[in-house]
């Protein structure tokens, strides 16, 4: 792979920080969990996770990465010799829509789909609806996105084995994909992992990004509640290593973030 430059922007203090993250040959690690494949690059330095999830007869990619995550994904697909039916983005993030556009191109026939309401994110529209919290939405928001998705998202949908359930918080669309076989689930930026984990909006001082970009972290904790109630075998999220058995580390990091929030109710 050549040498680039990886650019995010992140919002902070209201001001959009540009960050140079690479320069140098990308590497992508993967790591399998039964039907899951986590794809990383920039795995120590700024992990940005996607993930491929194998059928018996298709496969899914949930989330994009960053640019040059396009190379390892096309990789994978054609290692494991199965059509790639479903391109899923858990939220409109730029680092979850990084390689979508080539993926597209390489693979016409794969579905793009994301929440009804992060398509507006994709969109570029950071605009929100009357009824929802004046918080604003940050993170880098793609510009000028040329892929418009096939199929817009909402609870209950199904893409293959993976059912999705809305989780805003991170961003007003974010949703999780449960796994209805191996009952691990694909929380998007819901959770992360890389430092300690934390519920979307919780600052982790040595990898504070998923909160900078987190739009409301009130609905990002009942989201993460929501999750736990799930008991899922596994927790596989956008920053940070996969948890397998993850449920007292999210009841932990959800404990936190109501101490954090003075959220604690008196029993
Ligand atoms: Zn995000």
């Amino acid at each position: 792979m050549g040498k680039e430059n990886i650019f995010l922007e992140v919002k902070c203090c209201n001001k959009l920080v540009p960050l140079v993250l690479f320069r140098g040959e990308m590497m992508m690690k993967v790591t399998r969990f039964q039907s899951l494949y986590q794809l990383t690059v920039l795995p120590r330095m700024f992990p940005v996770n996607c993930y491929i999830y194998e059928e018996e007869d298709q496969l899914t990619l949930i989330d994009a990465g960053l640019p040059n995550s396009y190379k390892g994904i096309v990789k994978l697909i054609k290692e494991c010799k199965k059509p790639l039916t479903n391109i899923v983005l858990t939220h409109g993030h730029g680092d979850h829509v990084g390689a979508l556009e080539r993926l597209k191109k390489s693979f016409p026939n794969a579905v793009v789909s994301i929440s009804v309401r992060d398509n507006r994110l994709l969109r570029g529209d950071t605009s929100l609806d009357k009824d929802e919290p004046k918080t604003q939405i940050k993170g880098g928001i793609p510009k000028g996105l040329k892929v418009v998705p096939d199929l817009l998202l909402k609870e209950g949908d199904r893409v293959g084995s993976l059912e999705v359930y809305e989780t805003p918080g991170h961003t007003p669309g974010s949703i999780s994909l449960f796994d209805t076989k191996n009952h691990g689930i694909i929380a998007g930026d819901t959770f992360q992992t890389r430092g300690r984990i934390a519920v979307s909006g919780q600052i982790v001082r040595s990898f504070p990004f998923p909160a900078f970009a987190t739009w409301n972290k009130e609905i990002a904790l009942k989201s993460a509640r929501e999750i736990e109630a799930l008991k899922p075998s596994l927790l596989a999220i956008g920053h940070g290593n996969v948890i397998e058995k993850p449920t007292e580390k999210i009841q932990k990091a959800i404990l936190e973030a109501e101490e954090n929030m003075n959220m604690n109710r008196v029993k």
